[in-house]
C-alpha cells in the first residue's frame, strides 16, 4: 500500500483495530494516582503509568499522533508552546555554552534566552533577522551547542535554508532546534530536513479553537530524546487530560483547517499587496514576498499568518485601522478558527540589529470566515488608516 496522506493518517490512528470495544476517542482520565491490583503489578511497566505525571491515555494518544505527524521517533507534550521551545534549549545546553539564533525569533523565546539562560551562564548570539545559512554557520564557534531556527520567523517572516544550516551544524556537532509553529508539522517537516528537534505551539493550528495552551516537541536522535525526557521529568511539566483530549481532537481536522485558512490567507495577501496603503506583505507563499523561493522549495502548504508593512503611517493610524474592523478580533495568538489582528511595530525595538520598516507593521491571522467578507472588513480598516 502506498504511504497514507496526512489527512488519512491523523484519522486512521483512531480507527485502528485490535483494541477491543472502545470509544472512538480515548477517555479523559483525570488522575494523579493509578491503582494496581497487586503489589507486584505496581512495578510492571506493561500495566501502564502508575502516576499522572507520566501522562494518561489521551496524552499518550496525542504524543503518538504528533510523533507520526512529525516523522519522529518520539514526541512529548508540555504545558505551552513556549515550554516546547525552552525545554530543548535547557536540555541541550550547560553553563558556558552558546546558542546562535536571529533577531527574528519569537519574542518570549528571546526573553528566555536573554533573561533565564543568560543568568544560567548560557549566552546567545542574535544575528540580523535576514541572516542566511552561510551567515548562521559562520557565527558558530566552539562554544556553540545549539542553533535555534524559526522559518518563517515570527513577525517579519524571514526564511532560512534549513537543510543547509542543519547539515552544517551536524558536521560541527551542533544541535539544531526549529520552532515549526507556522509549518504545524504539516506544511514542513523539520526532521526530514536534518533538524534534530522540531517544536511547535500546539496552541495554534493543532488545537485550532483558541481554547487551550500546549507545546509539542518531536525528535529521533536518542541523545536529544533522553535529554528532553529528563528535562521534562526534572521540571515536572504535565498537560491536563482535558487539554490533551482537545488537542487530539484538533489534530483530526488540522489538515483541512490549515489548507482552507492558507487558501484564504493567500487571497487576502494578494488583495492587500495591490492596495496603495500597503507597502509590502510579509508572507512567503505570496509570489514576490521575502522568502518565497525557499517556501516553494521546502513547503507543502501555507499557514494563514502574515505581516503587513504599511506605507508610512504612525501608531495612531494603526490604531484607527484596528478599531475600524469588525470581523478581526483584536487579540494575540493565531491558528484558531477566528481571524485576529495586532499592531506590532513596537516589538522591533528589542532587536540587536533594529531594522527600520518603511511603515507601521500589522500582523494578521486569517481564520475560517469567508475571505471576501474579511477583505471587505479590511477595506474599511485601510480607509481608517489613511485617515
Ligand atoms: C505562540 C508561539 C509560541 C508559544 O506558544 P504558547 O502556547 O503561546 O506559549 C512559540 N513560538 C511561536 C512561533 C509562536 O507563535
Amino acid at each position: 500500500m502506498p504511504p497514507l496522506s496526512d489527512r488519512t493518517r491523523l484519522i486512521a490512528s483512531a480507527t485502528r483495530r485490535g483494541q477491543g470495544r472502545r470509544p472512538v476517542s480515548p477517555p479523559v482520565e483525570r488522575a494523579s494516582t493509578m491503582l494496581s491490583d497487586r503489589a507486584e503489578a505496581m512495578r510492571d511497566e506493561a500495566e501502564g503509568p502508575v502516576y499522572g505525571l507520566q501522562g494518561t491515555s489521551a496524552a499518550q494518544a496525542l504524543r503518538e499522533a504528533l510523533a507520526d505527524l512529525e516523522g519522529a521517533e518520539r514526541a512529548f507534550v508540555v504545558p505551552s508552546g513556549l515550554a516546547a521551545v525552552t525545554v530543548p534549549l535547557l536540555a541541550l545546553t550547560r553553563p558556558g555554552d552558546e546558542v546562535v539564533t536571529t533577531d527574528a525569533v519569537y519574542g518570549p523565546t528571546r526573553r528566555f534566552l536573554t533573561r533565564y539562560q543568560a543568568a544560567r551562564g548560557v549566552t546567545t548570539r542574535f544575528l540580523p533577522a535576514e541572516a542566511d545559512a552561510q551567515a548562521v554557520l559562520a557565527a558558530v564557534t566552539e562554544r556553540t551547542r545549539v542553533v535555534l531556527m524559526e522559518s518563517p520567523a515570527s513577525l517579519t517572516f524571514e526564511m532560512v535554508d534549513v537543510a543547509a544550516v542543519a547539515s552544517g551544524c551536524r558536521a560541527r556537532g551542533v544541535a539544531t532546534v526549529l520552532d515549526n509553529t507556522w509549518g504545524a508539522g504539516l506544511a514542513f517537516r523539520p526532521l526530514a530536513h536534518g533538524v534534530d528537534v522540531s517544536v511547535q505551539a500546539l496552541t495554534k493550528y493543532a488545537a485550532g479553537h483558541s481554547d487551550l495552551l500546549m507545546g509539542g516537541i518531536a525528535a529521533s536522535d536518542p541523545r536529544c530524546l533522553s535529554a528532553i525526557a529528563n528535562t521534562i521529568e526534572d521540571l515536572g511539566w504535565h498537560v491536563s487530560p482535558d487539554d490533551a483530549w482537545l488537542a487530539l481532537r484538533g489534530l483530526r481536522t488540522l489538515p483541512l483547517r490549515y489548507a482552507e485558512q492558507g487558501r484564504s490567507a493567500l487571497k487576502v495577501a494578494e488583495w492587500l499587496k495591490a492596495r496603495p496603503e500597503v507597502s509590502r506583505v510579509l508572507y512567503p507563499p505570496l509570489p514576490g514576498s521575502v522568502g518565497h523561493d525557499l517556501w516553494r522549495r521546502d513547503f507543502a502548504g501555507a499557514a494563514s499568518l502574515m505581516g503587513v508593512v504599511m506605507r508610512g503611517g504612525d501608531t495612531a493610524a494603526g490604531r484607527r485601522m484596528l478599531d475600524a474592523l469588525s470581523l478581526f478580533g483584536l487579540g494575540y495568538s493565531w491558528g484558531g478558527f477566528e481571524s485576529l489582528i495586532t499592531h506590532e511595530a513596537h516589538q522591533m525595538a528589542y532587536r540587536d540589529h533594529p531594522s527600520t520598516l518603511e511603515g507601521e507593521l500589522i500582523r494578521l491571522h486569517v481564520g475560517l470566515e469567508d475571505p471576501d467578507d474579511l477583505i471587505a472588513d479590511l477595506e474599511r480598516g485601510l480607509a481608517a488608516f489613511a485617515g
